[in-house]
């Protein structure tokens, strides 16, 4: 914080560049989110639950515009403490991407209630946590982005993900709620939903059911994570102004037409 206080909002097409807040943007999909969005000329800040200063900013990206955070979303002090540090540095959040996830699968029989709460409370109120508090600012900015990071998982319910897939879909019904709370301030909420990504988190399936999984897949190949990236910037962007509330699949075909 300076002498002046918390410092101002750059404000819309700034040459600053907006404020981007990617949670689980230490590896994976998030980590190509927070790429993107600083090699599109934005300030992004990027979450991990380990060391801030374990995350270096993207390559070729200047260390004025990227600010690593700790911060675990099921905590709500940390939580705080991250948009905190966000506002201090640069003013309010503008995009909120909602990435930071995670899976426990296992079948229903089997699964405790430790499993299904951790599922829950990491990848659906962990990201209402982070969305409502990035809401109470961009209310008062009259614009903003947020994205949520769902799954084709969410849609198609593969056996021993009845947590996972809760947590998904769950984002979708929030998704579409938020986006009429908060329609006429020009803040739009929009949800991508990956299909196979080659990052930990599919890693951790092992080859052969992530190779039984691409073969479902109608483009035929696995997703990079700067394909679902991609994807996240247009819904944050100018160009996508009119587009609130929408699922946009990133999964080269695979759950078209659920
Ligand atoms: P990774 O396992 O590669 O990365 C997960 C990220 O989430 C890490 O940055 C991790 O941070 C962060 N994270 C996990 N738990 C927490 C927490 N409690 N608080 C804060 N951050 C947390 O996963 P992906 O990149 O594959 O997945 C990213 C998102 O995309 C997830 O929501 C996932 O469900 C979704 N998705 C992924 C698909 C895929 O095929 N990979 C398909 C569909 C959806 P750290 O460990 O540094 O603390």
């Amino acid at each position: 914080m300076t002498a002046a206080g918390p410092a101002a909002p750059a404000g819309p097409g700034s040459a600053a560049g907006r404020v981007v807040l990617v949670t689980g943007g230490s590896r994976g999909i998030g980590a190509a989110c927070a790429a993107w969005f600083a090699r599109h000329g934005d300030r992004v800040a990027a979450t991990t639950r380990g060391p801030a200063d374990a995350l270096r900013p993207p390559a070729g990206v200047p260390e004025e515009r990227f600010l690593p955070i700790t911060c675990d979303v099921t905590d709500p002090v940390e939580v705080e403490a991250a948009f905190g540090a966000v506002e201090e540095r640069w003013g309010p959040v503008e995009v909120l991407v909602a990435n930071a996830g995670i899976t426990k699968d296992m079948l229903v029989v089997r699964m405790g209630e430790d499993a299904w709460h951790d599922v829950i409370e990491t990848n659906l109120t962990g990201a209402f946590r982070v969305a409502k508090r990035a809401v109470s600012k961009m209310l008062r900015l009259h614009r903003g982005r947020i994205v949520f990071v769902s799954s084709v998982g969410a849609f198609v319910g593969l056996p021993g993900q009845a947590n996972y897939a809760a947590s998904k879909a769950g984002l979708v019904g929030m998704a579409r709620a938020l986006a009429r709370e908060v329609a006429s301030r020009q803040i739009t909420v929009n949800v991508v939903a990956p299909g196979v990504v080659e990052t930990d988190m599919t890693g951790a399936l092992g080859e052969a059911r992530v190779a039984e999984l691409v073969g479902m897949v109608p483009l035929g190949r696995a997703g990079s994570p700067e394909d679902v990236a991609a994807a996240v910037g247009f819904l944050a962007s100018d160009a996508a102004a009119y587009i609130s509330g929408v699922v946009l699949p990133v999964d080269g075909g695979l759950g078209m037409g659920l």
